[in-house]
């Protein structure tokens, strides 16, 4: 989608630092971090957010928790690790591409905030 800067990272026009990829996925570190370890993971494919999410995008969907479980014991964040998405603006999203927070490496505290 054009004007989405998530479509290009995605596509490689926007420079990320990318720590993991594969057919559907990418994922790199959020430029603000919010803990020691902060990635975002995005469907290569444009979806603003989760609730736009349709029966047709079962196995994508699928597909990108199997790659945040990837990412985790790749960065090694079996200490404890949260996954987060951010639907709509009252809960803070500002990015409309789909995107899942990884973060870990600190202690992590619940309710977030
Ligand atoms: P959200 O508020 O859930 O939409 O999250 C958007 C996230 O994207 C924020 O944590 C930003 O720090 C992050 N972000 C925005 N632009 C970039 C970028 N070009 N590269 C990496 N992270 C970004
Ligand atoms: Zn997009």
């Amino acid at each position: 989608m054009a004007d989405c800067i998530f479509c290009k990272i995605a596509a490689g026009e926007i420079n990320a630092k990318i720590v993991y990829e594969d057919a559907d996925a990418v994922a790199f570190l959020d430029l603000n971090p919010q803990a020691p370890t902060h990635v975002l993971l995005i469907p290569r494919r444009h979806i603003a957010r989760l609730s736009d999410a349709q029966e047709a995008d079962a196995e994508l969907l699928g597909k990108l928790q199997l790659a945040a479980a990837k990412v985790a014991r790749q960065l090694k964040l079996e200490a404890g690790c949260r996954l987060v998405t951010n639907n709509g603006r009252g809960a803070g999203q500002a990015v409309d591409h789909l995107h899942y927070h990884l973060l870990g490496g600190r202690k992590l505290l619940w309710p977030p905030g």
